[in-house]
């Protein structure tokens, strides 16, 4: 093994946890593709209800709450996409629903920045999503709620706020993949473990945000997350 590397890096943010001094570190992303049967309609898609599926993020693309980002490069239609975050904190291998709630160690409010141009063409072509989906500041997220202290999931209100208004708003229990189901069916493809964080999908009322752009997201009884979009320079 060399001894040295040729560079240093800057790892990705460790994110905070609330009512603890130590961070979680984040090793992987999956986001969960159309699971509030709402948003797949406003898309044009119907909901596929014989398994979920998935696209990834690098944990360069995240991002903690709080931050002012530019707006992302190559692309005319950035939206937003509110959704709530599970972050793993044990391992997880081809687990049932009923055992997979013991890997998770708590949740956060979570924004799946999405350059919709970029994924629409590539949906066009049957391309991958990446250039869409995974990029620079693309994964927001907001300090993190252990599970013991959020309590059971349930019809948690989730909702998003751009400029004030309320643009999208939905209860947890719309979730058309339950986050069991999610840990469990993920798992029968990945070695799950810590560090690993699972956006679930969001809610109807996707839309595009602009330079000067203030989101502000929230889950009852969770930390918010809160973005604003550099004004045009
Ligand atoms: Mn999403």
């Amino acid at each position: 093994m060399p001894a040295e590397t040729l560079f240093d890096l800057a790892p990705p943010p460790d994110l905070p946890v609330v009512h603890d001094t130590r961070g979680y570190a984040v090793r992987r992303i999956f986001c969960v593709g159309r699971n509030y049967a709402a948003h797949a309609a406003e898309m044009g898609n119907t909901v596929d209800r014989t398994a979920p599926f998935y696209f990834t993020k690098c944990p360069g693309a995240l991002c903690v709450s709080g931050a002012t980002i530019p707006y992302p490069p190559g692309t005319e239609n950035c939206h937003y996409e509110m959704e709530l975050v599970v972050a793993l904190g044990a391992s997880a291998f081809r687990v049932a629903p009923e055992a997979a709630m013991a890997a998770v160690f708590g949740y956060g409010c979570g924004i799946d920045l999405t350059r919709r141009d970029l994924q629409a063409a590539a949906k066009e072509k049957a391309r991958p999503w990446d250039l869409g989906k995974d990029f620079e500041n693309s994964a927001l997220i907001s300090a993190l709620t252990p599970r013991a202290d959020f309590g059971e999931l349930g019809d948690q209100r989730i909702a998003l706020r751009h400029d004030g208004a309320v643009v999208q708003q939905a209860r947890l229990n719309e979730m058309i993949w339950s986050v069991p189901e999610l840990v469990a069916h993920l798992s029968q493809f990945y070695h799950l473990g810590p560090g690993d964080l699972i956006y679930t999908g969001t809610p109807a009322g996707v839309g595009a945000v602009r330079p000067g752009s203030v989101l502000e997201g929230e889950i009852d009884g969770l930390t918010p997350v809160s973005v604003t979009i550099a004004a045009a320079a």
